[in-house]
């Protein structure tokens, strides 16, 4: 059975951070589905169309990665894309607790989903979508948070 991971998430906009843990994911799966979650209730600063045109020229050149958008829960997506696995990453220990939670109740709801925690290089860890918006939003250098194709 090939090893399909989905990669849930907003990427508002994507960071190096997750291209970090998509980058170290590739050696593990057969394929990578990256799924920019688009929720009503959610207010984004860049479109929909905007996070994943940005995200599918950073991984053109991964012919196992594809990007796609997706509504509703996490787990019916990732049943109805094929997916036997979760990925998502750790940056701290408030990640932990948030992302326990969420991969017990996706267990509870599709118990053959494996969720799969990959820990951030250190490198990257202190980097959010949320600080690269604020500095964004007041005009700073962005750019060393963002990968190439991230242009405004
Ligand atoms: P969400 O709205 O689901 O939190 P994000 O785009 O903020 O969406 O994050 C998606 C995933 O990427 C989460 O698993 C998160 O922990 C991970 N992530 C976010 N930033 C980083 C980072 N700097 N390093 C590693 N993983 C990260």
């Amino acid at each position: 059975m090939p090893r399909i991971a989905l990669f849930p998430g907003s990427f508002d906009p994507i960071t190096l951070g997750h291209v970090n843990i998509v980058e170290r994911a590739i050696p593990l799966f057969d394929e990578i589905i990256l799924a920019v979650g688009e929720n009503a209730e959610k207010r984004y600063l860049f479109s929909l169309e905007q996070r994943m045109e940005w995200m599918t020229e950073t991984f053109a050149i991964y012919p196992s990665i594809r990007v796609v958008s997706y509504q509703g829960l996490t787990v019916d997506f990732a049943k109805n894309s094929g997916a036997n696995f979760l990925l998502r990453g750790l940056r701290n220990p408030a990640d932990f607790e948030f992302e326990k939670a969420i991969a017990q109740a996706n267990r509870e709801m599709m118990p053959e989903l494996e969720t799969v925690f990959l820990l951030t290089s250190a490198r990257w860890a202190f980097i959010s979508s949320s600080i690269v918006r604020d500095v964004i939003k007041n005009q700073g250098d962005y750019r060393r948070f963002v990968p190439d194709a991230v242009r405004l």
